[in-house]
């Protein structure tokens, strides 16, 4: 390849790669590929003494599935290609998590930072009335998230713009997911992905041989890191594996360059740093480097590119020096680099499995919205209760028989304490993860011909979707 795919034609290219492969009926590969709908809005909003007006889309990929889900973001760079490979890239993560979903993906093409409070809740509102009006913001037909430049406080708006425009809807915030806990949300949303990421990582260590073909061993413990965006995915990333797994983050790439520390860095201290400043330049002790795309090409054990697409292409992949890549972003490595580092023997663990822990825990969150209920609420005293059976009667078993045993101090305390809202999100998440990573994993396993974990993701997760085609009798 000498000529770089775009994003749309590089998911296109990874997914014919695994088609290949595969014995699909003939049609029902290309019905799956395509993307069924993309809609454009432009609308008008009354700012700054004048009109301003703003283009957004929502792009379905595919509705073998409804609802259908994914974020939507709000950057310059959002355009009806990048949106409608993100939604395809929606349905592969959705069908290899099993989060019951059809693929869909939206944006609104702003720079947020120019917007302030005020302005961007009129924006967010405006487009949110947009694809309500046309059920693109649904409980059970379209349920939007974030993504790069929308949190928590987009949600509510839109969540709150939903219930206006459908004030009897018994569900209506089961309409987005990603939203404050104190307005449907749920613990742990925010910190889905890049604790997804986490857990990836920990799986891929836990199973020696997989580790072995990136050259690597042993834990996470000791690992060298360098994480290339400190929003919100990279940010919860980098944070767990340098404060619980042991990693060392030594590098930390960001819009104005790059910081440096072989010892590591510490990752709380940098997002306040970088929350104050606007940037990573003049982190204390760190050495900073103005071109920090050169960084990406730093000898590590992990590179984890959380930012934009694309960021690793023809012009840089060969002098990539990390035997592991984990994509916390949505594509960042683009097609022909991903041939590349194959090649080389470079292990990426995909985006579509990598970053799936967001669409993960925004199943718990819309599973809770439809319930009504807080997880959890219902057997955390029980549970509670019949742990204290246990541990009175190991009291007791010990001063009848005169033996004298004693827990261990902390013991009683974390044993008694039944699992709440975060604990429990946390497990589903965990267990979806090692899930989703043995069905990719097996199938690189198990399969010559398949070369890389990205095709058996594609595999596994195209699989699913042509079964559910095939149940419908397509
Ligand atoms: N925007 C996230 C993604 O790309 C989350 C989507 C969701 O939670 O629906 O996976």
């Amino acid at each position: 390849m000498t000529k770089e795919p775009t994003f749309r034609e590089s998911v296109d290219i990874m997914y014919s790669r695994a088609v290949a492969l595969m014995d699909l009926p003939p049609g029902l590969a290309e019905k799956i590929r395509v993307c069924n709908a993309t809609y454009t809005v432009r609308f008008g909003v009354r700012l700054r003494g004048g009109i301003q007006t703003f283009t957004g889309y929502r792009s379905v990929h595919s509705e073998h599935m409804e609802p259908v889900k994914g974020g939507i973001r709000f950057a310059t760079s959002v355009n009806q290609d990048e949106v409608e490979a993100l939604a395809a890239l929606m349905t592969y993560k959705c069908a290899l998590v099993e989060a019951p979903y059809g693929g869909s993906k939206g944006g609104l093409c702003i720079d947020p930072r120019e917007w302030n409070d005020s302005e961007l809740e009129q924006i967010t509102r405006r487009f949110a009335y947009e694809l309500i009006k046309r059920d693109l913001i649904h409980p059970s037909q379209n349920v939007p998230a974030p993504d790069m430049g929308t949190g928590e406080r987009e949600m509510a708006w839109m969540a709150d713009q939903y219930q206006r425009m459908h004030t009897t809807d018994i569900n209506a915030r089961a309409c987005v997911t990603g939203k404050p806990v104190n307005a449907g949300g749920i613990a742990g949303r925010t910190e889905a992905t890049g604790r997804g990421v986490q857990y990836a990582l920990r799986e891929f260590f836990r199973n020696a041989h997989d580790a072995s073909r990136a050259g690597l061993s042993g834990s996470l413990d000791g690992k060298r890191v360098i994480v290339q965006g400190l929003g919100n995915v990279g940010f919860h990333a980098a944070k767990f594996l340098s404060e619980e797994d042991g990693s060392k983050v030594i590098a930390v790439i960001e819009r104005d360059g790059a910081v440096f520390d072989e010892h590591g860095l510490n990752i709380e201290n940098l997002r306040n740093h970088i929350i104050k400043t606007g940037g990573v330049n003049g982190f204390p002790s760190a050495t900073f480097e103005e071109d920090g795309a050169k960084l990406l090409e730093a000898e590590c054990d992990i590179l984890i590119p959380a930012a934009l697409e694309g960021v690793i292409n023809l012009t840089n992949a060969a002098r990539i020096k990390a035997p592991l890549i984990i994509e916390a972003a949505n594509g960042p490595v683009t097609a022909g680099a991903d041939d590349i580092l194959r090649d080389k023997g470079t292990v990426i663990i995909p985006d579509m499995y990598a970053n799936a822990g967001g669409v993960t825990v925004s199943y718990f969150e819309w599973v809770k919205n439809l319930s009504h209920i807080r997880l959890g609420r219902m057997q955390r005293r029980a549970e509670e209760a019949r742990h204290q059976l246990i541990v009175d009667e190991l009291e007791r078993l010990s001063a009848d028989t005169g033996i004298g045993w004693e827990l261990s101090p902390g013991f009683k305390q974390q044993y008694l304490r039944g699992a709440g809202e975060l604990e429990l999100v946390r497990s589903g998440l965990d267990d979806t993860m090692r899930q989703a990573y043995n069905d990719m994993a097996d199938v690189w396993r198990e399969r010559e011909d398949v070369a890389d974990l990205r095709t058996a993701a594609y595999l596994v997760a195209i699989d699913k979707v042509a079964a559910s085609y095939r149940a419908k009798g397509l």
